[in-house]
């Protein structure tokens, strides 16, 4: 299998006591939430966040969904997301699938993803849940989300901008930005700053900066 990123997912591995916790949990009712109540709760914790270091570092720290920047933003701000829930019946048995997971921000998960699945085109395909075809977003772990989006973002002090470029003929493009409302995240997009700046005369600090920055960009 084709891996866009890296480390790759070959090169991911539970340890046999991890992979015993593990099994015990995927006995429960809730296999990710689950607390064993002895020392292997700290088997847990390690688990969790052995899952969530390696997938920040397949995305450079960045939300696999929306590229916010991660990097060191803790507890409050980081999802460990799965791709197909684990709260729906069918996935609960892959809630430590490596496969399945990858790291967002809060707000693609708890305020888009949620518990869809209408992303999914075959829900009932087991063998095709490996698969890229089988996922109208863009897949945290089967697919380049730089072949789908040029992701521009550019902070100076007060001005921020940033754009989701679609690229042509990508239909998970597409269906991302709409999923996720990246429209909603793109400020002080570049067509927008410049049509300001040719609006007004006498700009504000922040119009000329955005222009300025825009520029730098070639846009
Ligand atoms: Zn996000």
């Amino acid at each position: 299998m084709d891996d866009a990123y890296t480390p790759t997912l070959e090169d991911f591995a539970f340890t046999d006591s991890e992979m015993e916790v593990i099994t015990a949990a995927l006995e429960t009712e809730k296999p990710w939430d689950w607390k064993a109540g002895d020392e292997r709760d700290e088997t847990v914790k390690i688990i969790k966040k052995k899952i969530e270091t390696f997938h920040l570092g397949r995305h450079k720290d960045q939300c696999c969904y929306c590229r916010r920047h991660l990097g060191g933003a803790g507890y409050f701000m980081i999802d460990r997301e799965h791709v197909l829930p684990k709260s729906v019946g069918a996935f609960r048995l892959l809630s430590f699938e490596i496969w399945n997971l990858g790291v967002s921000c809060k707000r693609c998960n708890m305020q888009y993803k949620k518990e869809r699945i209408d992303f999914v085109i075959d829900q009932a395909d087991e063998g095709a849940r490996k698969s890229s075809h089988n996922y109208r977003l863009i897949h945290p772990n089967f697919d380049n989300y730089e072949k789908h989006f040029d992701h521009y973002m550019l902070q100076k002090n007060g001005v921020t901008l940033q754009k989701f470029t679609r690229l042509e003929g990508s239909a998970k493009a597409e269906y991302t930005y709409d999923f996720f409302n990246l429209r909603g995240l793109e400020v002080g997009s570049f067509d927008e700053a410049q049509g300001v700046a040719q609006q007004h005369q006498g700009l504000g600090k922040g119009a000329l900066e955005a222009r300025s920055l825009a520029e730098d960009f070639g846009q």
